[in-house]
């Protein structure tokens, strides 16, 4: 009689909840000029603080699909980010314990449409409409972190259409990962399956229809995808 009642839900719901992904995902938290190269690129200052905002579930596209070019916008531009994944639910998280909190990277685009952003900026207006719309976050093959894996010097980089346009190393971040976990959990829990993207290092730059980006991990490719 159970199975009765509840096999038609299953039906509705399995291919939903059997994506690894939107399963988990509970929230996507974005970190603004953590490189010093890209802030000033941006002619924004270095902040002594990290600059946080959000996108919502809905901007997750996953690598292999098609991404379209949003028609709001007549400057999209691509941004490389490392993105960790939270595997530990959280609140005011001391940063010598951070580390715990997390326990997979890769690395995602988060899309902006920079003509709107310079606009919300002039007229000091929330980014949203520039950084969380549908398909604004592209995330990559996670690489799970084990003991003794170097997460403090990782290398990645993003090529369009084969050419080499941003380079970058944790290294170079002005807020290290367990400084963002600590920062971002003083304002907001932290949840299994949360992404934190931490920031773009210098070389954003337009993508047009045709444009095909590739994102790499320690020179391993973990997302392709064509803007169309
Ligand atoms: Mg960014």
């Amino acid at each position: 009689m159970n199975c009765f009642i509840y096999f038609p839900f299953l039906i509705f719901v399995a291919p939903i909840i059997s994506n690894p992904i939107l399963k988990l995902t509970m929230k996507i938290i974005c970190i603004g000029r953590n490189y010093a190269d890209h802030a000033k690129e941006l002619g924004n200052e270095i902040p002594d603080e990290p600059v946080i905002f959000m996108k919502p579930k809905s901007a997750i596209i996953q690598a292999h699909t098609p991404f379209y070019y949003p028609e709001f916008t007549n400057e999209l531009h691509y941004e490389a980010e490392l993105v960790l994944r939270i595997s530990k639910n959280g609140r005011y998280i001391q940063e010598r314990h951070a580390s715990n909190y997390y326990n997979a990277i890769t690395v995602g685009i988060d899309f902006t449409a920079r003509d709107i952003q310079d606009e919300c900026k002039k007229k000091g207006l929330p980014w949203e409409k520039a950084k969380a719309f549908d398909n604004s976050a592209a995330i990559g093959k996670f690489t799970d972190i084990t003991p003794g894996f170097n997460i403090k010097n990782l290398n990645f980089s993003l090529n369009k259409s084969g050419e080499q346009m941003q380079v970058g190393s944790a290294s170079q971040m002005i807020f290290g990962f367990d400084k963002l976990i600590a920062s971002i959990s003083s304002y907001f829990s932290l949840n299994i399956g949360d992404l934190v993207f931490t920031g773009t290092p210098a070389g954003v730059g337009e993508c047009v229809v045709g444009d095909e980006l590739e994102c790499f991990l320690e020179g391993e490719s973990v997302l392709k995808l064509e803007v169309k």
